[in-house]
């Protein structure tokens, strides 16, 4: 088997009776449980399922039945429920939930025919920016075990970038899918927030939440995309939206853009950046391709960490009190009384970060300061906002880099968590706007991958997404590989 194959040649192997399901899965999961002791990007591999589902697409081929993903391997990320497979969030909180239900996006996947190998490492809910807040461990990059494979869905691409699936689902509230991409040296697209059903999904900042594709590709991304995507009435924020573009993915692959467009490139962001080679080579890529690049600015996006740590600590707080010890997950031993089950089953359960987003997001919300911290950070999250829609009447797209840099040394920022948090600078207020953006490599760092973002207009995955797949019809990034072996 090629390593790295994207799930479209795995698709089209399958078509072809090169291989069956069942074959393709043995290798992966021996390819999997190898690497899994170094890379620890799952938490839980699911062998006996992952065959079961194999031997389902295999049967579902033979009828006639197959999909673009029918037999094609991949991880969710631990944070999506599963029904009868652990779901635990990367959270001793949850170390022995088993959800009674599948999220739709899990739903719809496995509709489709793709196999679930397993549960993708995480920062614990979600809070983090290097996989380092796991309570099941660190995840190693695929390019340097020395260094972090971003966050939060560090498992997932880390499981991606090693080659060990070729396809995982991450979510991004505030860079969680984008980040972990280019430090791994693949493709991620955070949808239109509400694009994607939040349903089964554990929520961690309800406004920003959204799960996305992490892959090879943009190709592969917008086939994963295709079928995680759609209305979900079980979920209440969820877009009632039937674009055309989407629903000829399977089919057809991304189609092609409406002409050549005008890119923005925010200055300050690229002014944050000790080097831009990187990111000059990708303007002038795009330029080669008929596109025209153009200064931009977004005024107000400097404050968009502080905003998004008061937002999402805010929303945090009250979606985590539902880990009481009472109906599911962690409890502590013999309660002494109803305040003491509470007080010892969240300390005990909850780790260092989560436990400090808890803090600052209750006080944050309290009696006094709910108008000086939230609704503040309200406003400014409106005024990013405005920023966006300004800049979307001068330009098509916008291109900025993903992170600051690229992935760093595992333990280099885990004692500031401030310097830990401006990781995400870039990727904070295209999540405060509720933006589609995507992650593509672009080069590489002392030997580790470099990302450039792309952002649009709400609802417009399709143009990022045909951008990305005409820059990597130029350039050969996205098809480099680390060496460890698959
Ligand atoms: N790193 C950011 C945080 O810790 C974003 C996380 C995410 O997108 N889930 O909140």
């Amino acid at each position: 088997m090629q390593p790295y194959a994207t799930a479209r040649r795995l698709s089209a192997g399958l078509a072809a009776n090169e291989f069956s399901a069942a074959e393709l899965i043995d290798h992966y999961l021996s390819a999997i449980n190898a690497a899994n002791p170094r890379s620890n990007a799952f938490i839980t591999i699911n062998e006996a399922g992952a065959r079961a589902a194999a031997a389902a697409a295999d049967e579902a081929r033979r009828q006639g039945h197959a999909t673009a993903l029918t037999g094609v391997p991949m991880a969710h990320k631990d944070i999506f429920c599963t029904q009868g497979v652990l779901t635990t969030c990367a959270s001793h909180m949850l170390h022995n939930f088993v959800a009674p239900y599948d999220a739709t996006v899990v739903q719809q996947l496995q509709n489709a025919g793709a196999v679930c190998v397993g549960k993708a490492n995480m920062d614990e809910f979600a809070m983090g920016s290097s996989n380092e807040n796991s309570a099941y461990g660190a995840v190693a990059n695929p390019w340097s075990a020395a260094h972090v494979p971003g966050g939060s869905s560090g498992g997932s691409a880390a499981a991606v970038g090693a080659g060990l699936v070729p396809l995982a689902t991450g979510t991004d509230t505030g860079g969680s899918i984008r980040q972990p991409a280019a430090f791994c040296g693949i493709t991620g697209l955070k949808p239109t927030y509400g694009r994607v059903s939040r349903y089964g999904m554990i929520a961690f900042a309800s406004s920003l939440d959204q799960g996305g594709p992490l892959a090879h590709d943009a190709e592969d991304a917008a086939l994963m995309f295709s079928y995680m995507a759609g209305f979900d009435e079980k979920d209440s924020t969820s877009a009632d939206r039937h674009d055309a573009w989407l629903a000829q993915i399977p089919e057809h692959g991304i189609g092609d853009l409406p002409g050549n467009l005008t890119i923005g490139l925010p200055t300050s962001f690229f002014a944050a950046l000790d080097d831009t080679s990187h990111l000059d080579q990708v303007r002038r890529e795009l330029e080669g391709l008929g596109h025209t690049c153009v200064d931009i600015t977004l005024p107000n996006a400097d404050a968009a960490i502080p905003a998004y740590y008061v937002i999402a600590g805010a929303e945090a707080s009250t979606n985590l009190s539902r880990y009481d010890g009472v109906r599911f997950g962690h409890r502590c031993e013999n309660p002494q009384s109803l305040e003491d089950l509470y007080e010892r089953s969240r300390s005990e359960g909850f780790g260092e970060e989560v436990k400090r987003r808890i803090l600052t997001g209750t006080y944050a919300l309290s009696v006094g300061y709910f108008d000086a911290y939230y609704v503040k950070a309200q406003k400014v999250r409106r005024l990013i906002s405005n920023d966006f829609i300004s800049a979307f009447k001068q330009v098509d797209v916008i291109l900025t880099p993903t992170a600051p840099g690229p992935a760093f040394e595992a333990g280099a920022l885990t004692k500031d968590p401030v310097a830990m948090y401006q990781q995400d600078k870039f990727t904070v207020p295209v999540s405060l706007a509720g933006l589609p953006a995507l992650s593509m490599p672009c080069g590489f760092a002392e030997g580790l991958p470099l990302g450039a973002q792309l952002i649009a207009p709400a609802f417009r995955e399709d143009l990022i997404l045909a951008l990305a797949r005409d820059f990597q019809r130029q350039t050969d990034w996205h098809t480099q590989h680390p060496q460890v072996a698959s």
